[in-house]
């Protein structure tokens, strides 16, 4: 008997047919602003920067020492020069160095344009004036050239590129203050239900609060990202239908939970088809197989199921993607990793299964992971213990203890 969810019943797409499907359908949006430096992190870069200066700009000391020229290094004898002046961090030594003499340096200060070594201050004796150097000093230590970590002009960060914190660091090491990133992608969610009550309000018989507008604002807190929350809309065709068409003129996604499936009451599919066009609406995973993917006009739309821990899944590992895609973000698989499943886990063939999992390393490195609980896709529990999903293929037919599985721990999403 076949399965009606498994990827053999036609009209179920399995998760990597929908990602390439979802990757041919969105194009990068298009438009830039600029931000300083300080706003800068995480956004996605515009154009490629280029280094107006050598990094670091002057040769300087790389120890606290004697600045001196190897011509006054003595191979055979300890030898004794004359203290000319210091080179402070913030504050060079003026004048030439004469033949004969040597300048205190500091960390980061700039070497006198004669001296070609630095001799670490460990090694040396000072009286006064003198500077008593030991025999055989190695020339040419301890200085950092000019433009020894990037040359003027050359390529700081290249597209595609999300700035991290060491790219803010490397960005003003060069002096640059001005950032010319991708426009924010506007987004626009809501709930869609009768049975949905906003929290902070009494729970009435039959109702639920509203849970998936909360994973979704956490899930939309991204820098790249100007979400707005449209709040619950009631199982209504009418009012759907016109919420729909007047979020997508100004917005470039619109994201939904629930009425994605084929109740009496789902009536996003309906809708899709007749105010924008569906790209899919079944996808073969567990949790998650009721997702609409299409467009109303040139704005895309993702119909996300109701149930609350399908919501996460099927926004990490279908909507998370388009989003990068439409930013300009570099593209990137989520990291997976095999380890060890120290618990049963039950599991019918046909759909490829996401189950939250606890991963944790052994001190000789290698990888376990546990069951995070219960695993219903209405459920949430499970997902606030756990720190990744372990990935079940469509073929598999449950996990024994001992068995090694493929496991893809949470990113800064969750
Ligand atoms: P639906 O896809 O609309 O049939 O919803 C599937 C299940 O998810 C039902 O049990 C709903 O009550 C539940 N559900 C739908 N939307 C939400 C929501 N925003 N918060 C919590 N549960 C929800
Ligand atoms: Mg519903």
């Amino acid at each position: 008997m076949i399965d009606p969810c498994s990827p053999a019943s036609k009209s179920l797409l399995s998760l990597g047919q929908a990602l390439e499907r979802i990757k041919e359908a969105i194009n990068p949006v298009a438009g830039s602003e600029k931000v300083t430096l300080k706003n800068a992190l995480g956004r996605i870069l515009s154009k490629s920067i280029y280094s107006p200066i050598n990094i670091p700009p002057d040769r300087n000391a790389a120890m606290d020492g004697y600045a001196l020229s190897s011509a006054d290094i003595d191979r055979e004898h300890p030898f004794t020069l004359g203290l000319a002046g210091t080179s402070w961090a913030g504050k060079p030594f003026q004048n030439p160095l004469q033949p004969g003499q040597c300048v205190r340096i500091f960390t980061g200060a700039v070497v006198p344009e004669q001296a070609d070594s630095v001799i670490m201050q460990e090694q040396v004796k000072a009286d006064r004036q003198a500077i008593n150097f030991p025999a055989n000093m190695p020339a040419g230590q301890n200085i950092r050239a000019a433009g020894e970590d990037i040359k003027q002009g050359e390529l700081l960060c290249a597209l595609p590129k999300k700035l991290t914190a060491g790219d803010l660091g490397l960005l003003a090491s060069a002096g640059i203050h001005d950032i010319s990133v991708k426009r924010q992608l506007k987004i626009a969610f809501f709930s869609t239900g009768d049975e949905l009550i906003p929290i902070g309000r009494a729970l009435e018989p039959g109702k639920i609060y509203d849970s998936n507008r909360y994973s979704l604002s956490g899930l939309l807190a991204d820098p790249n990202y100007d979400a707005v929350d449209l709040g619950v809309i009631p199982d209504n065709k009418q009012f759907l239908e016109n919420k729909l068409i007047e979020a997508s003129k100004n917005h470039d996604v619109i994201i939904t939970t629930g009425g994605a499936s084929v109740g009496e009451a789902d009536y996003i599919k309906e809708i899709l088809e007749s105010c924008g066009e569906i790209n899919f609406w079944k996808v073969a995973i567990k949790p998650g197989k009721p997702l609409a993917f299409g467009k109303i006009g040139s704005c895309c739309f993702f119909g996300l199921p109701g149930n609350p821990l399908a919501v996460i899944v099927t926004f990490q590992q279908m909507v998370t993607p388009a989003l990068k895609q439409l930013c300009g973000a570099p593209a990137s698989n989520p990291l997976r990793l095999m380890a060890t499943c120290t618990t049963a886990l039950k599991k019918g063939p046909g759909r490829l299964e996401f189950q939250t999992g606890v991963l944790t390393q052994a001190g000789n490195g290698e990888f376990s992971v546990a069951s995070a609980g219960k695993q219903g896709s209405h459920m949430l529990s499970s997902i606030s213990r756990a720190n990744c999903y372990i990935v079940l293929p469509a073929e598999c037919s449950g996990i024994q203890a001992g068995d090694t599985v493929s496991v893809e721990p949470f990113s800064t999403l969750i």
